[in-house]
């Protein structure tokens, strides 16, 4: 059954799409199944997989309001080898919708359920801000994976998301856990980032990822090309690097890889 984690950090720009996309394509790589929900009415992530979001036949918007059902709407990329459950502007359109609804938190939860079995790992890539659709996220999630770049402000925003965390433990998803901080367009010849890194290893200890995501160039262009890095550039130190992550998110779970997906 899927471990469900939520990529989420209320700041934006900090590498969460960068982070699902690439992520998403390492943990294919290495025959996990993997289905990447796109959560952001920016549509970042969709675009990233080479899935145009202006030509959504069904989106996240259909199963949010319960038009559709994940397995109609999710794509298989071929290019990278997970699925993708699309999303775009109507989203936002979703959220309003949902405003009046009963159980409106846990939408996205109880269509997951029914596709659970059939992953091994389903990645949320969450929108920049608390929202309804966030909370729908952080309500279906295992856990919280938080990319985030070792900065001066940094720490505040953890502070800040935490509280949410907590917040989201109270009331929606009790058993929301941390799953891990991944350290961000990383650069150990700054001193800054040597500093954060030291402190977020004294709070976090363990949850903090060993491995750590270079600024690299080919992260950034591979989404103009609707390529995650390893397909784009393969040998990239960003490309790489999600591999070591992935490599050590699946030896933290010790998944057994699947063979061919289970017929339902
Ligand atoms: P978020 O989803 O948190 O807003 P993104 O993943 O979209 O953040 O990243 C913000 C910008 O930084 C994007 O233009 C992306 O291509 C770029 N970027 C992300 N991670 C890296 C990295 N490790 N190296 C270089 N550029 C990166
Ligand atoms: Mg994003």
């Amino acid at each position: 059954m899927a471990r469900v984690i939520a990529v989420t950090n209320q700041k934006g720009g900090v590498g969460k799409t960068t982070t699902c996309v690439n992520l998403a394509a390492s943990l294919s790589a290495t025959k996990r199944r993997v289905l990447l929900v796109d959560m952001d009415p920016q549509g970042n992530a969709t675009m990233g997989s080479g899935v145009d979001k202006n030509a959504l036949e069904l989106s996240g918007y259909d199963v949010l309001t319960k038009r559709a059902e994940v397995a109609d709407v999710a794509i298989t990329v071929d290019t990278a080898g997970f699925d993708l459950m699309p999303g775009n502007g109507d989203l936002t359109a979703a959220e309003v919708e949902l405003m009046n609804e009963i159980g409106r938190e846990h939408r996205l939860r109880l269509a997951l359920n029914k596709v659970r079995d059939n992953y091994d790992y389903i990645l949320i890539d969450c929108p920049p801000s608390l929202n309804l659709l966030t909370v729908n996220a952080l309500s279906a999630a295992d856990s919280v994976l938080i990319p985030m770049q070792c900065e001066y402000y940094a720490l505040e925003g953890l502070a800040a998301l935490m509280n949410t965390v907590e917040q989201i433990q109270e009331t929606v998803n009790p058993d929301l856990q941390i799953e891990g901080l991944l350290r961000t367009m990383y650069d150990p010849r700054n001193s800054l980032t040597l500093d954060v890194s030291a402190q977020l290893a004294e709070y976090f200890g363990d949850k903090v990822y060993r491995a750590v995501i270079p600024r690299n160039v080919r992260l950034a262009e591979a989404p103009s090309y609707g390529l995650p890095a390893l397909k784009y550039d393969r040998a990239s130190k960003g490309a790489v690097a999600y591999l070591a992550l992935a490599g050590e998110m699946v030896r933290r779970h010790g998944t057994k890889k699947t063979s061919a997906p289970v017929a339902v």
